[in-house]
C-alpha cells in the first residue's frame, strides 16, 4: 500500500468541489492521482478506461444522478469491483442512503467533507480494492491454471485414449497372430500325428512283411515235411499191397493207412488252394439252404471215431429243433470252419471232452468248439489266426499241421459276416466260437427229410454216370454197386445224351462237368430239356468257390466235389432218390 500510487476518480458536477477534493487528497496521500469527471456518463467512461482504486461519487447531479451512475457502475462486470464512496449533502436523508446501499455503494461521506474521514475512507476503500484485485487476479490465475491443466488433462486423456486404441489394436493383432499360431501349431500337431501314425503303420507293415517272409520260409520247410510224410505212407504201403500172400486184416490195415494219408494230403492241398483264394480275394459266400442239424450230425459221425481212438468224449449241442433248422447260408464254409476247429480240438487235446454245436442268440447262430486240451497263452492268442502261424514251442511239430486252418477259417467267417473268437486257459483248454446270421429257409423240408433219413433203400434205382476218367468211374461204380443200384456209363457228352434218351428208367445222373467233347453244363441243359424231373448231380474236381452256384445255374439239383467221399454221395442219394 505504501509503495503503490493510488488512483482516485472523483465525479461531481461542481468543479470547486472537485478541485478541493484533489487538493485534500494530494496533500494527505502524496503521489495519488486524482482524475475527475463533471457528469455521470464521462465518469463511467473514465472508470472503464482508468480502472481507479476508489470512486468518489456525488449523489446530486443534474442529468444523471449519482444513484443511477452507481447502479450502472455496479452492473458492469469489468468495473463493479471498484469501491464507491457516495458524497452527499443530505445528511438526514435516510431514504437516499438506503437506496445508495441498495444500488451497491460501499460507503458515504457527508458534505462538507471531513478531511480526516475522507482520507480514512479512501484508504480503507483502496485496501478493499487492492484485496479485491488480488482476489480477482488469483481467481483469474487459478482459472487460467485450471483451464491450462484441463487442456493438459484433455490432451493427456486424448493421448491415453489414442494409446489405448493402439494398444487394443495391437492386442487384437496379437490375438489374431496367437490364433494363427495356434492354428498353425494344431495343423503341425495333426501333421505330426499323421506322420507318426504313418510311420507306426509302416513299421508294423515292415514287421508284418518280415514276419510273413519268415513264416513263409518256415511254411515251405514245414510243407515239404507235411507233404512228404503222407506221400511216404501212400507209396510205401501201396508197394506192400502188391504182395500176394497178405492176410485180409493186414491188407485192410494197409488200405486204411493209404486212405488216411490220401485224406491228409488232400486236406493240405485244399488248404493251400483255399488260402490262395483268400489272398486273391476270390472267396465269396454262397447262400444255399441246408439242414443245420444234419450238418452237426454228420460232423459227429465223421469225428467220433477219431476222438474215441484218443479216448475223448464228444458232446454235440443243437439248440434249434429240427423243424426250424433249415437255413440259408454257406454250408460248405461253415462245414470247413467247424472241420478245422474240431480237427484242432482233437489234435491238441489228450484227455477229456470236445463240446461243439451252436446256440441261437439275437437272430444269429453262435457256433462253438470247446476242448479240454493244452490251451493257448495270451501272447499267442491273436497270432494263431495269422497264416502259416503255429505256436513255436515244438508243439506244432509234435502235432503236425500247416498253420493255415485258422487263417482260412477266420477269412471264411469274416465273409459270412462274423468273427472267430477264442477264449483259452493254458493247460485247461480252449473255446473257439463264431456267429453267422440266422436266415430261416422258406422250404419246410425238415419233416420229410427226417423221414427219409430213417428209411434208406435205393435198391433197383438206375443212375447214369457221365465220367471220362476210368478211376473216378471205378470208384463210383463200386460205391453205387454195393447199394444195388443199376449203373449206366457214358464217357462223353454225346454218348451221355444217347443213353439218356434211350433209357427212360434213369432216376439220377452224376455229371462230370469237364468232359472231352462238350461242357457238362451244356449236356445237363439238354437232358433237362428232355426230362426235367431227373435230378442231375454235378461232379467237379475244381472245388472252387462258385462251382456249386454254376452247377445250380445250369439246372443241376446237387453238387459233389471230387474226390468224392462215400458219405457225401450217400447223403445225396438219400436226398434225391428216396
Ligand atoms: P495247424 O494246421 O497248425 O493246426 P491252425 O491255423 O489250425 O494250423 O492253428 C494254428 C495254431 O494254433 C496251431 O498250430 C496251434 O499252435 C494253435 N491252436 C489251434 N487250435 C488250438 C487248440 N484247440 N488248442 C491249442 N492250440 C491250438
Amino acid at each position: 500500500m505504501k509503495d503503490r500510487k493510488l488512483k482516485i476518480l472523483a465525479i461531481d458536477d461542481n468543479q470547486d468541489n472537485l478541485t478541493t477534493l484533489k487538493a485534500v487528497i494530494a496533500d494527505a496521500i502524496p503521489g495519488t492521482k486524482v482524475i475527475t469527471a463533471l457528469d455521470g456518463s464521462s465518469g463511467i467512461m473514465l472508470a472503464l478506461s482508468e480502472n481507479p482504486d476508489v470512486i468518489l461519487l456525488d449523489i446530486v447531479m443534474p442529468v444523471v444522478d449519482g444513484l443511477s451512475v452507481c447502479r450502472n457502475l455496479k452492473q458492469d462486470d469489468r468495473i463493479s469491483h471498484i469501491p464507491i464512496i457516495m458524497l452527499t449533502a443530505l445528511k438526514t436523508d435516510r431514504k437516499t442512503r438506503i437506496k445508495a446501499l441498495e444500488v451497491g455503494a460501499e460507503a458515504f461521506l457527508t458534505k462538507p467533507l471531513d478531511e480526516v474521514e475522507l482520507i480514512a475512507q479512501v484508504k480503507a476503500m483502496a485496501k478493499i480494492k487492492e484485496s479485491a484485485d488480488l482476489q480477482r487476479m488469483e481467481k483469474s490465475q487459478l482459472a487460467a491454471l485450471v483451464s491450462e491443466r484441463t487442456l493438459e488433462i484433455e490432451k493427456e486423456l486424448n493421448e491415453r485414449r489414442k494409446a489405448e486404441n493402439e494398444l487394443q489394436k495391437a492386442n487384437e493383432k496379437l490375438k489374431q497372430t496367437q490364433v494363427a499360431t495356434l492354428n498353425l501349431l494344431e495343423d503341425l500337431r495333426k501333421e505330426m500325428t499323421i506322420r507318426e501314425k504313418t510311420e507306426a503303420e509302416l513299421i508294423i507293415a515292415k514287421n508284418k512283411a518280415e514276419e510273413s517272409d519268415r513264416l513263409k520260409s518256415a511254411f515251405l520247410a514245414n510243407m515239404s515235411h507235411e507233404i512228404r510224410t503222407p506221400m511216404n505212407g501212400i507209396i510205401g504201403f501201396s508197394e506192400l499191397l502188391k504182395e500176394t500172400d497178405l492176410e485180409t486184416n493186414e491188407r485192410d490195415r494197409y488200405i486204411r493207412i493209404i486212405n488216411d494219408n490220401c485224406q491228409q494230403l488232400l486236406h493240405i492241398i485244399s488248404d493251400i488252394i483255399d488260402i490262395s483264394k483268400v489272398e486273391a480275394g476270390l472267396v465269396e459266400p454262397e447262400h444255399i439252404e441246408f439242414c443245420l442239424n444234419e450238418l452237426m450230425d454228420s460232423l459227429v459221425e465223421n469225428y467220433l471215431p477219431k476222438a474215441s481212438l484218443k479216448g475223448l468224449k464228444m458232446i454235440i449241442h443243437k439248440e434249434i429243433e429240427h423243424g426250424a433248422c433249415w437255413i440259408l447260408s454257406d454250408q460248405s464254409k461253415i462245414h470247413q470252419v467247424l472241420d478245422n476247429l474240431i480237427t484242432n480240438a482233437i489234435k491238441f487235446t489228450q484227455a477229456g471232452t470236445i463240446d461243439f454245436g451252436y446256440k441261437f442268440r439275437d437272430q444269429r447262430l453262435e457256433f462253438f468248439v470247446k476242448d479240454t486240451g493244452i490251451g493257448i497263452s495270451d501272447e499267442h492268442r491273436k497270432a494263431i489266426f495269422d497264416r502259416f502261424w503255429q505256436v513255436e514251442n515244438g508243439l506244432a511239430r509234435k502235432y503236425g499241421g500247416t498253420g493255415l486252418g485258422l487263417a482260412i477259417s477266420s477269412a471264411f467267417v469274416k465273409k459270412l459276416g462274423g468273427e472267430i473268437m477264442v477264449e483259452s486257459t493254458p493247460g485247461k483248454g480252449s473255446c473257439f466260437s463264431f456267429s453267422v446270421p440266422y436266415i430261416l429257409s422258406e422250404m419246410k423240408k425238415s419233416s420229410t427229410m427226417a423221414a427219409m433219413r430213417n428209411v434208406f433203400d435205393v435198391t433197383g434205382k438206375t443212375i447214369l454216370i457221365v465220367e471220362d476218367e476210368p478211376d473216378n468211374y471205378d470208384l463210383l461204380n463200386i460205391i453205387l454197386g454195393r447199394l444195388k443200384i443199376n449203373i449206366l456209363h457214358a464217357w462223353d457228352g454225346k454218348e451221355a445224351m444217347q443213353i439218356f434218351s434211350e433209357h427212360a428208367e434213369i432216376d439220377m445222373v452224376l455229371m462230370d462237368f469237364k468232359l472231352p467233347d462238350m461242357p457238362g453244363q451244356e449236356v445237363t441243359r439238354k437232358m433237362l430239356n428232355l426230362r426235367s424231373d431227373v435230378p442231375v448231380i454235378a461232379t467237379t474236381a475244381y472245388a472252387m468257390s462258385g462251382d456249386r452256384e454254376k452247377a445250380i445255374q445250369a439246372g443241376c439239383t446237387g453238387y459233389l466235389a471230387k474226390p468224392i467221399r462215400s458219405e457225401e454221395l450217400i447223403a445225396i442219394l438219400k436226398n434225391y432218390l428216396n
